[in-house]
C-alpha cells in the first residue's frame, strides 16, 4: 500500500515510515517528489484541521490515499496562540530563535504558561470516500529559559512534566511516544490497519 504524505521533507518522511512501522506492515509512504507534484501549497486555513486538509488535497491528485499533517503550538494564556501561526508567529516562516523570543516576551509576567501542542491530521481517499481527520495533544508549560539542545520549534521553550524534561531534552523515541504528533500518527496507523483488512 502507498500512501502520499504532503511534504517534501526527506526527514519527516523517513520519520512517519519508522513510526507507521510500529503499528502496520506494507506502507510505503511517498513524497510530493516523489508523484511529480510541485510547486508551493497555500496553507490559509484558520484551523489545523482545515490546513491538513488542504495538503491532503494537495497530495490527492497523485491518485493515492494522501495526508497532510498540520501541527502547532497553542497557549492558554494568550487566547491559543500562536496556533495556526506558530511557524511564522515572528514573521518569517521557520524562524525558531525569533519565535520562541517572541512567545517569551508575550509571556512575561504571567503566571499561567499552560500551554498544548497539537497536531492534526488528515487522509483522503482517491475513491471519493469523505476524509478522516486524527487529532494529537500533548500538555506542557512554558518555561522562562531555553532547555536542551535537541528538536526543533518551540522544543526548548515546552517542558513536559511527567517527564520532567522539555522536549528539547528528550530522545527523538522519548518525544515520539508522548508527542502530539505520535499520538496522532498512532490513532491514523490504527484506522489504516483497519481500513487495510
Ligand atoms: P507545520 O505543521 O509543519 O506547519 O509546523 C508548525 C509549526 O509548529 C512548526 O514550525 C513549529 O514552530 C511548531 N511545532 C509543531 N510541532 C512541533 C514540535 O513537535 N516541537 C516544536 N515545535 C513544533
Amino acid at each position: 500500500m502507498k500512501i502520499v504524505l504532503a511534504s517534501r521533507n526527506k526527514h519527516k518522511i523517513e520519520e512517519w515510515q519508522a513510526t507507521l512501522k510500529k503499528y502496520i506492515d506494507g506502507v510505503e509512504i511517498l513524497s510530493l517528489d516523489d508523484v511529480g507534484i510541485y510547486g508551493d501549497i497555500e496553507e490559509n486555513g484558520e484551523t489545523f484541521e482545515e490546513n491538513a486538509f488542504i495538503k491532503a488535497n494537495a497530495a490527492a491528485v497523485s491518485g493515492y490515499i494522501s495526508i497532510g499533517e498540520d501541527s502547532g503550538l497553542e497557549v492558554t494564556a494568550l487566547g491559543g496562540e500562536p496556533g495556526v501561526y506558530s511557524a511564522r508567529y515572528a514573521g518569517g516562516h521557520g524562524d525558531d530563535r525569533a519565535n520562541n523570543e517572541l512567545l517569551l516576551s508575550k509571556l512575561e509576567g504571567n503566571a499561567d504558561r499552560s500551554a498544548k501542542f497539537v497536531c492534526t491530521i488528515a487522509c483522503v481517499f482517491p475513491d471519493g470516500r469523505s476524509g478522516e481527520s486524527f487529532r494529537g495533544e500533548t500538555e506542557g508549560v512554558i518555561l522562562t529559559e531555553y532547555r536542551g539542545n535537541g528538536g526543533f520549534g518551540y522544543d526548548p521553550l515546552f517542558y513536559y512534566e511527567p517527564m520532567g524534561k522539555t522536549f528539547s531534552e528528550m530522545s527523538g523515541e522519548e518525544k515520539n511516544s508522548i508527542s502530539h504528533r505520535g499520538k496522532a500518527i498512532e490513532l491514523f496507523a490504527r484506522r489504516l490497519a483497519e481500513l487495510k483488512n
